[in-house]
């Protein structure tokens, strides 16, 4: 995946589902315009599954790694949501939000500034 200009956001995820679909305690996110792909190339499974509102979620895998890639989603039509970890970039911006932070796990504090949500 190739995508052009900054992200419109940055966040994190603690939502049960995130922790499923990542195996960790958090997704960590970034949502561009689907005007900013550029292109989508190479082998992807889609898993279909239904978000908390009851409208659909399209996770997007590397069939070789299982990596969650990127997602979709019926409530946001005109974005794609990367997993920041797809970049390999240490200097990726932090998540300006946390949302499901009820659900994080306790170990981790949030910084300063952070929203959070959920
Ligand atoms: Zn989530």
């Amino acid at each position: 995946m190739t995508v052009t200009g900054p992200p419109a956001r940055v966040y994190a995820c603690a939502c049960l589902e995130c922790q499923r679909a990542t195996g960790s305690g958090f997704g960590y996110r970034a949502r561009f315009s689907r005007q900013a792909i550029a292109s989508i190339e190479g082998e992807r499974r889609i898993w279909r599954r239904n978000g908390s509102s009851g409208r659909w979620v399209d996770q997007t895998f590397c069939p070789t790694c299982g990596t969650l890639v990127y997602m979709e989603a019926e409530a946001l039509s005109d974005a794609v949501v990367v997993s920041v970890g797809c970049f390999a970039d240490p200097e990726f911006p932090p998540p300006a939000a946390v949302f499901w932070a009820s659900r994080r796990h306790t170990w981790y504090d949030l910084a300063e500034g952070i929203e959070t949500f959920g």
